[in-house]
């Protein structure tokens, strides 16, 4: 099936008791044991298990290849879970770009829980393989990177996880089960932040863990979210199943908009440097579409970025991305001080808007 069809038929079921074709939202804390205290329809307790959640993990597992999900209560609680079922003392291997709220989990949280993080340049294999020890338990990825859109050869890294024996973990909120499929690509996990892309319309917050195969170590993310308790409502998962339902062209319009952004910015003379995927290499491999984020650097000084943010009318300046409306943001005064974005960089969420008007807008930003 084409991924269009599964986005409207996966984790979708019509009623048996109201014939509902849109499914209900399931917000029992609790389910009725039968007589001889057994748990008829296999639900126990919302923590533990809910039927709305339940939904949304059959759902993303069909979207991402995968065999079983697990649904958090936000991106950074799903990637906590999965640090988390590894043992203290395992040596983890993360990119230097990535998501700042990603490294300083590993940094702030997991090494002193007693993980051994080693921050590595992912975009050079040849130097990756000297820290792919047989001690490496992890190698997390994230392709495209936030906010350099920088793009990681997962087949080549899984050859690496394979050879170490080591769980190779794929945060793919950037590029969605609609442009890649990390999971056909040799990871063993896939991680998302449903905040974004599949949420869709800036009004949830919510995180996935996908498997490929059935492991003890997705046994252990499961008993992390059903006992540490880090679980979304069943609305929040309700929200999440109706953005995916029109996943399929939101991302490609996000991407055709940020193309088009991209191409104006790259010719424009008060732009030093812009980032977004090459559509070639690499990308051509692993995915089908760039993603609705664009960085750019600003000629001039932190201020001249700050009041080209300033100026723009159409996108607001806030962070976060994947919802219908554009964004920008000066991404280094949003990661704090262990930044490690130039401070000239502006990031752009690109949103549904049409091009045209988007495009108009940064023009009177940057050419007042
Ligand atoms: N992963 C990536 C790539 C992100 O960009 C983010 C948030 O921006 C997260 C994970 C964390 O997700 P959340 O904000 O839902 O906790």
């Amino acid at each position: 099936m084409h991924i269009e069809t599964k986005v409207i038929h996966s984790g979708r079921e019509i009623s048996p008791f109201t014939g509902s074709v849109t499914p209900g939202i399931e917000m029992s804390t609790t389910f009725e044991r039968g007589d001889d205290g057994s748990y008829p329809k296999g639900f126990i307790y919302s923590r533990s298990h809910n039927p709305t959640r339940h939904l949304l993990e059959e759902c993303i597992t069909e979207l991402e290849l995968g065999t079983r999900a697990a649904a958090f209560s936000s991106g950074m609680a799903a990637i906590m879970a999965v640090a988390q079922a590894l043992e203290p003392g395992a040596e983890v291997v993360i990119p230097r770009d990535i998501y700042h709220g990603t490294a300083r989990l590993f940094r702030e949280i997991m090494i002193p829980w007693g993980l051994k993080v080693n921050f590595v340049d992912f975009s050079n294999i040849e130097q990756l393989k000297q820290y792919v020890t047989r001690n490496v338990r992890m190698i997390f990825v994230e392709t495209p990177s936030n906010p350099l859109l920088k793009l990681t050869d997962i087949k080549a890294i899984s050859e690496l996880a394979r050879k170490a024996d080591a769980v190779l973990v794929c945060d793919n909120t950037l590029s969605t089960p609609i442009s890649q499929r990390p999971l056909s690509l040799g990871a063993d996990l896939v991680i998302h932040s449903s905040t974004k892309y599949l949420g869709g319309h800036g009004d949830v917050t919510g995180g996935l863990v996908v498997t490929r195969e059935e492991t003890d170590f997705f046994d252990k993310v499961r008993f992390l979210q059903q006992n540490g308790g880090a679980v979304p409502s069943p609305f929040d998962c309700w929200l999440i199943m109706r953005g995916i339902r029109t996943l399929a062209y939101r991302v490609r319009a996000h991407s055709h908009n940020a193309l088009k952004v991209a191409e104006y910015l790259r010719s424009h003379s008060k732009v030093r440097e812009v980032f977004y995927p090459e559509l070639t290499g690499i990308f051509r491999d692993q995915m089908a579409l760039a993603g609705g984020l664009v960085s750019f650097r600003v000629k001039g000084s932190v201020e001249e970025a700050f009041s080209v943010a300033a100026r723009t009318k159409l996108f607001t300046r806030a962070t976060s991305f994947g919802s219908y409306e554009s964004l920008i943001e000066h991404r280094a005064s949003m990661e704090g001080n262990q930044n490690t974005v130039p401070d000239d960089l502006l990031r752009l969420s690109v949103g549904l808007e049409h091009h045209a008007d988007l495009i108009d807008d940064l023009n009177q930003a940057l050419t007042p």
